[in-house]
């Protein structure tokens, strides 16, 4: 589980700036999935070794004083509600404003470990502009320049300082957690009341959950499973776009936190480029996934409807075709039960291990019906392949020459694999490596 940092701040301080810094290279693996995050809201970042997720809150700009207060509160409660580590980025070119008091005394109270970037200080000679911000009372400042890269080391340090240590973070149990996620009122907190409903055991948040997301122990047929809901408080905006993207804020921290995302879609307007983005996060972070087509019982069906429903979701969805589908009701719980069988094999898959041996024998038979792919007279060797670890799956391929590797032939191996072992619900992931 990956710790979340979010960047808040006044339109134009330059987050986004800080952010795509941040991001550096990292951020192409969430721009590589086609149609999900045009705009960047997500990605990943690495200091040190220590690898965290940045989220930047900032939006569609607000065009008066009163809304760009509402605006940053909103701002600032989300990144309370959803992070680990604040960056508080602040302008020091134009000074300290009321709206970053404001800010600043939501961030104090909330008792979240937040550090102050003061940023525009290209001249990192004179830092005299972060003294005024210590009135935040949010510690030192910090003087940076995201655009030219100065000072982000620093801010980097201190953000990883409150990270829990490694050895503390991985403690794990057995318990199978999912996240349901999904657009506002596709019935995420329907269905974690179905599933509670059904099973009347008593259920108590449990504690220390300090993020949005609500853990929800569920029992079924003797297993137990944790549920994150992501529906959280339901935020009051007008905006669009803005509703839209705080969801999937919203979604990132459960992702983080889950094996398997069950991804839920209304069939009522049936899927969306929206919940494409949402589906995403599941996909870049490498959880299993389940897209539950919620509704199920509010609209009018033939004979092809579910096949019609599949075919839309898997060219909207075209770059996880694994994910796994249902068709359900929260509201009358047709086929909810079915989502515990779903969700058991999903994180099997993701957890599966094929020994060397057996994964060379799908090699070598792929290579032997179609052979790599060469370019300028020079031909891929593959010389064997190995798995290096689960949850997902992830193989490295050992090569002569990483260049030779074209995108269909990974494909192509990739479909082998899933022939002989399915990996159902779960994403795969290749890392190809040049031996000589
Ligand atoms: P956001 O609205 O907070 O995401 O701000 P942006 O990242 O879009 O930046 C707003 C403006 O500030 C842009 O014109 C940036 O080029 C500029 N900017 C961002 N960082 C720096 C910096 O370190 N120094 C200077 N001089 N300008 C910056
Ligand atoms: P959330 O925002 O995703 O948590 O959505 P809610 O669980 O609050 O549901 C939004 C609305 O959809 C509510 O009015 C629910 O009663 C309704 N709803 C949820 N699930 C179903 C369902 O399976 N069938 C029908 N007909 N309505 C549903």
């Amino acid at each position: 589980m990956k710790p979340i940092v979010a960047i808040v701040g006044r339109p134009n301080v330059g987050k986004s700036t800080l952010f795509n810094k941040l991001a550096g290279k990292k951020v192409s693996i969430v721009k590589d999935t086609p149609g999900v995050t045009r705009d960047r809201i997500y990605a990943e970042a690495e200091w040190l070794n220590r690898t965290f997720s940045i989220v930047d809150t900032g939006g569609i700009e607000p065009k008066t004083h009163d809304t760009l207060l509402q605006y940053m509160r909103q701002q600032a409660q989300l990144a309370i509600e959803t992070a680990d580590f604040v960056i508080f980025v602040v302008d020091g070119k134009c000074g300290l404003t009321d709206a970053d008091a404001e800010v600043g005394t939501m961030l104090r109270r909330s008792g979240k470990p937040v550090v102050v970037a003061v940023n525009k200080l290209d001249n990192m000679q004179d830092i005299s502009p972060i003294y005024e911000f210590y009135e935040l009372g949010l510690g030192d400042p910090l003087a940076i320049s995201a655009e030219q890269g100065k000072g982000i080391g620093d801010l980097l340090d201190e953000v990883i300082r409150f990270f829990p240590d490694e050895t503390e973070a991985e403690e794990e149990d057995e318990i199978l957690r999912v996240a349901v996620i999904g657009k506002p009122n596709v019935g995420k907190s329907s269905l974690i009341n179905t599933l509670l409903g059904e099973q009347r055991v008593i259920v108590s948040d449990i504690a220390g959950t300090t993020r949005d997301a609500i853990d929800t122990e569920v029992e079924f047929e003797g297993k137990t499973y944790i549920f994150i809901d992501t529906a959280g408080i339901r935020r009051q905006s007008k905006v669009k776009e803005e509703i839209e993207r705080y969801s999937v804020i919203r979604a990132v921290s459960a992702v983080e936190r889950c094996d398997v995302a069950i991804v839920m879609i209304s069939a009522e307007e049936g899927i969306t480029e929206q919940d494409a983005k949402i589906a995403g996060l599941a996909h870049d972070n490498g959880k299993g996934v389940v897209i539950a087509v919620n509704k199920w019982d509010a609209i009018e069906k033939d004979d092809k409807t579910m096949y019609r429903f599949l075919q839309e979701i898997e060219s909207v969805l075209s770059y996880m075709p694994y994910a796994q589908k249902l068709f359900i009701s929260a509201k009358t719980g047709q086929r909810v039960n079915k989502i515990f069988e779903t969700v058991d094999l999903v994180a099997s898959n993701h957890a599966l291990r094929i020994p060397t041996g057996v994964l060379n024998d799908i090699l070598y038979d792929a290579m032997a019906m179609n052979q790599p792919p060469s370019d300028k007279g020079k031909r891929l060797k593959i010389f064997y392949m190995t798995q290096v670890s689960v949850k997902p799956p992830t193989f490295v391929i050992f090569v002569n020459d990483q260049e030779l590797m074209h995108y269909s032939y990974k494909r192509y191996l990739e479909n082998k694999l899933r022939e002989a072992y399915g990996f159902k619900g779960t994403p795969i992931r290749f890392i190809i490596r040049e031996r000589s």
